[in-house]
């Protein structure tokens, strides 16, 4: 770090006042979290330098030797980890190894079935500013209105209707558990490939929390910047008879050169994951996910769906009269940092939104339980109830932003 202020003090006061950031305020952003300091190093390497076009062992560049062993060495963690025939760490997010899995699996114009964007799906589920809608034929599944839960009989009705040739589950806001075998059931019926996105919750069923979509799918995308806790990048595993095509998908259709920085720490990240305390904190994750929910809920806000059975809880403020867009602004005030998201059926247009969603993955990190979940609730509860223009508005968020800081302090994210 001495080296960068030498060089540029000016990017070295961004690096550090995120630093400080982080340290002084609660990250409740569900799709974050806080690497480790091996993570780090190995993302801040000499590894950035290598062009390693290619696979280990077949290489478009010279003096590969030890980035292919990075590579494997991460290929053989992943593979073990997940239980999975072949995996693929070369995708720059997840966005990229979805892509991927498109190019893999099918052609433009053709079918696809996935979640609703407004119900908690991703943009490359189908949303029309995404390559997703505008070179395949989407077709979005929403959640009932009644449970806000995923019908399976609705997925299939529309399988039925609509013949996909891909299938997609996994989400960027749903709080429940997927029934991966009924997805596959349904994908069998009409003879689609069944993709799960498993950006969000790949950490959980890396630490056992949640059920394995791996047994079921024929293609695995995830991250591995959430819960997983890794650098930020993406991952692909499948079965061996689509590794070829899984692989040649990523290279050369889609990308160029691997960051084999980033391989190198998801490798680091991949070994973390496989130990014994991954598994405490994977299960902390969601413990700490559904405290928070149920504080929330005695805070007046409503978590959709009743409740949460991983890492994120996404939470109805109708009851409060505030919109997720005035939530946001109004944590972020007092140094809590969550996002406004639509909820189902949400009447608001996205940018304002009627919910927001808070995930456990930093915070679990920093080691906080289910008694600080309550304590995040009950501050929640006053940021969001507390405008800023009214008389005292702005002392009552500082005196919330001083409660913060206190259990932030007991619980210190990158100790000095
Ligand atoms: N898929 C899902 C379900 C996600 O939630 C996200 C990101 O939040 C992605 C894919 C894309 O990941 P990235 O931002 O790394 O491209």
């Amino acid at each position: 770090f001495d080296q960068l202020s030498a060089v540029d003090p000016e990017i070295a006061q961004v690096v550090l006042g995120e630093l400080d950031r982080l340290r002084g305020g609660l990250q409740l952003i569900a799709s974050e979290n806080l690497t480790s300091p091996a993570v780090l190093a190995a993302l801040g390497s000499t590894l950035t330098n290598k062009y390693a076009e290619g696979y280990p062992g077949r290489r478009y560049y010279g003096g590969c030797a030890e980035v292919d062993r990075a590579e494997e060495i991460g290929i053989a963690r992943a593979r073990e980890l997940f239980g999975a025939e072949h995996a693929n760490l070369q995708p720059h997010s997840g966005a990229s190894a979805n892509l991927a899995a498109y190019a893999a699996l099918v052609q433009p114009g053709d079918t696809v079935l996935a979640m609703e964007l407004p119900h908690g799906g991703h943009l490359t589920h189908g949303s029309r500013v995404n390559f997703s809608g505008r070179w395949f034929g989407t077709v979005g599944y929403p959640v009932r209105p009644d449970t806000e839960l995923i019908d399976y009989d609705e997925v299939r009705d529309l399988a039925r209707a609509h013949r996909p040739k891909m299938i997609i589950c996994g989400a960027t806001a749903y709080p429940r558990l997927i029934d991966f075998r009924r997805f596959r059931e349904i994908a069998d019926e009409v003879s689609a490939y069944l993709v799960v996105d498993a950006a969000h919750f790949i950490g959980l069923v890396a630490g056992g929390a949640i059920p394995s979509p791996v047994p079921y799918a024929d293609v695995v995308c995830a991250t591995t910047h959430k819960v997983l806790r890794g650098p930020r990048g993406g991952m692909i595993l499948c079965r061996e008879s689509l590794a070829q095509r899984i692989d040649k998908a990523v290279f050369p259709f889609t990308q160029g050169g691997p960051l084999m920085h980033a391989v190198a720490a998801k490798a680091v990240a991949l070994r973390e994951a496989a130990q014994p305390e991954f598994r405490t904190y994977a299960a902390r994750v969601v413990d700490n996910a559904r405290a928070l929910a149920a504080g929330l809920a005695d805070e007046g806000m409503r978590p959709v769906s009743g409740g949460t059975d991983t890492h994120l809880a996404l939470i109805d403020l109708r009851g409060l009269g505030v919109t997720g867009a005035e939530a946001e602004a109004r944590c972020d005030a007092a140094g809590i940092t969550l996002n406004k998201n639509a909820i189902p059926y949400d009447p608001q247009r996205p940018m304002v939104a009627s919910g927001i969603r808070v995930g456990t993955p930093s915070v679990t990190t920093q080691g906080m339980r289910e008694g600080e979940m309550r304590r995040i609730a009950g501050l929640i509860g006053r940021a969001v109830r507390t405008d800023p223009a009214d008389p005292g508005g702005a002392d009552a968020t500082a005196r919330i932003a001083a409660e913060v800081a206190e259990l932030v302090a007991e619980f210190p994210a990158y100790p000095r």
